[in-house]
């Protein structure tokens, strides 16, 4: 019997760093899978949903469509993201709505869309992708920061407003991850990623910065019944750093 045996799991930016650890660690661990990106080429699910989630149809309709595919909707991973760098004053109008629509509209209109549905059916799990920025921001991200501390906060109030319903929501908050997210933002800089990566790791007690599966861990802990008692948690998965 393994952990997430028949569980159906809608999982977004399955084709991302974080996102495709995810897929493969829930899929080994004999959940099925409805995957969500905006490119899905090579990627091996049991559903798979193509689409953007800045379209809000799109986004509205993710959980009833994966109910209606798999017979079920057991767990929600909001995974997508983007990050927009810049301090206020060097936002443009069209980052603001990119990080808003992506980082907190999207996973809003999910969760709003999955929770009923969960709770027809006893309940479930839901864990969102924050960040250690979210709960205290870093320098020179400042919409960042701010959707990361919204999503952080949408998760705290659904996470007690939902939990008699049996329906758990948590987030996890990484520090930096080795991903291409943060890979792209060093080349895009001019930096080597790879050297860029190794440097970053210096400033991290643990000695490294994180490597997907060791926030996918967390994820699936969250989601599984051994996190049955946590509701509404926001927790920081950084190898020591920043620790407030
Ligand atoms: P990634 O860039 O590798 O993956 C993000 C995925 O989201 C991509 O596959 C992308 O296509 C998808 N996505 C973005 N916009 C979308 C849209 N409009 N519609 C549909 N899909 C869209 O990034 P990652 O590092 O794997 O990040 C996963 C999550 O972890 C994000 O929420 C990110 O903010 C968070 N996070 C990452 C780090 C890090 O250092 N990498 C740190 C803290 C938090």
């Amino acid at each position: 019997m393994k952990r997430f045996d028949g569980k159906a799991v809608l999982l977004t930016g399955a084709r991302g760093g974080i996102g495709a650890t995810l897929l493969k660690a829930f899929r080994d661990e004999g959940a099925r899978i409805a995957a969500a990106d905006r490119d899905l080429d090579g990627v091996e699910a049991d559903l798979c949903l193509p689409g953007d989630l800045l379209d809000p149809e799109y986004a509205d309709t993710l959980p009833s469509t994966v109910r209606d595919a798999l017979g079920g909707l057991d767990i929600v991973v909001n995974n997508a993201g983007v990050i927009t760098r810049g301090t206020v004053t060097e936002t443009s109008d069209d980052d603001w709505s990119l990080s808003l629509g992506v980082n907190v509209e999207a996973p809003f209109r999910i969760c709003r869309a999955a929770i009923p549905l969960m709770a027809e059916t006893g309940g479930g799990a839901i864990v969102n992708i924050a960040s250690c920025w979210g709960l205290r921001p870093g320098p020179k991200h400042a919409v960042y920061c701010m959707t990361k501390a919204a999503l952080a906060s949408l998760t705290q109030c659904m996470g007690m407003d939902h939990a008699g319903q049996g329906i758990r929501v948590n987030a996890v908050c990484p520090n930096e991850v080795n991903t291409p997210m943060l890979r792209s933002g060093f080349a895009r800089r001019g930096f080597d990623p790879d050297s860029a990566v190794a440097e970053l790791g210096k400033t991290v007690p643990i000695g490294r910065i994180a490597e997907p599966e060791d926030i996918v861990q967390v994820v699936l802990f969250l989601a599984s019944d051994a996190a049955s008692y946590m509701c509404g948690s926001l927790v920081e998965v950084n190898g020591g750093k920043a620790v407030g």
